[in-house]
């Protein structure tokens, strides 16, 4: 991961219309049929990252500006939306590094904000969780697991999801990217920000980190 490639993919995202990714979601047969499984962890389809990463389906990356928009909404605290993204750390002599946030997990190992199978943050849930079961892969679009994908004929309604995720996608992936250039410059050349040498925290793990977010640097206990 080098800024200059980060800088080409920005560029050509840009330079995609949104509209160019909708047959692809439209395909899908995708209409969220709001069942909490993406809010919720499940550990029979975790993620593999790398080697040493094993991401389960509740840790929901967020960025800053995602934080501040729950926090204006509901009156919440930084911390009780957010928490340092354990599954995204480097290792630096004493320091954990940390990359980012991802969304508060309650005792249930759930989205904080799902409660009685509904999300109450609906209005102004995370840009990732709008984009959900679709990410941007560097061969195009690639799809999550998710309980309402099916091949049926596209309707109305799949058909304005497809546009409204088309718009999220874009926005996020070049947000995604903008923000891993701005994490390599907090990081400094110290540190080579590779993929294959982050590490997940211990489930139990207990101490300080240090988040970088791209925005600040917070020293945080978890
Ligand atoms: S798993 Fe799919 S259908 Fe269920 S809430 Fe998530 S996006 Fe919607
Ligand atoms: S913010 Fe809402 S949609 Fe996103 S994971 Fe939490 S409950 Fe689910």
């Amino acid at each position: 991961m080098d800024i200059i490639s980060l800088r080409k993919r920005i560029d050509r995202l840009v330079h995609t219309h949104s509209s160019s990714l909708i047959p692809e979601i439209e395909k899908s047969g995708f209409s969220c049929a709001c069942c909490g499984w993406c809010c919720c962890r499940n550990f029979d389809y975790d993620v593999r990252i790398n080697e040493n990463i094993l991401r389960p389906s509740n840790a929901i990356s967020i960025f800053p500006g995602d934080i501040r928009r729950i926090i204006k909404m509901t009156g919440c605290k930084w911390d009780e939306v957010a928490e340092p993204d354990m599954y995204s750390c480097v290792l630096e002599e004493e320091d954990v590094l940390v990359i980012g946030w991802i969304l508060k997990r309650s005792n249930e190992e759930n989205c904080v904000f799902y409660r009685n199978g509904v999300c109450t943050i609906y209005s102004c849930r995370p840009l990732i969780c709008r984009c959900y079961p679709f990410f941007m892969g560097e061969n195009g679009i690639e799809i999550m697991y998710c309980n309402s994908l099916k091949e049926i004929t596209v309707h109305e309604k799949v058909h304005e999801n497809s546009v409204k995720i088309s718009k999220a996608l874009k926005r996020y992936e070049i947000k995604k990217l903008q923000s891993y250039i701005r994490i390599i410059e907090q990081i400094g050349d110290k540190l080579k920000l590779n993929i294959d040498s982050m590490k997940s925290l211990p489930d139990d793990f207990s101490g300080n980190v240090i988040v970088f977010d791209g925005e600040k640097i917070s020293k945080c206990k978890l």
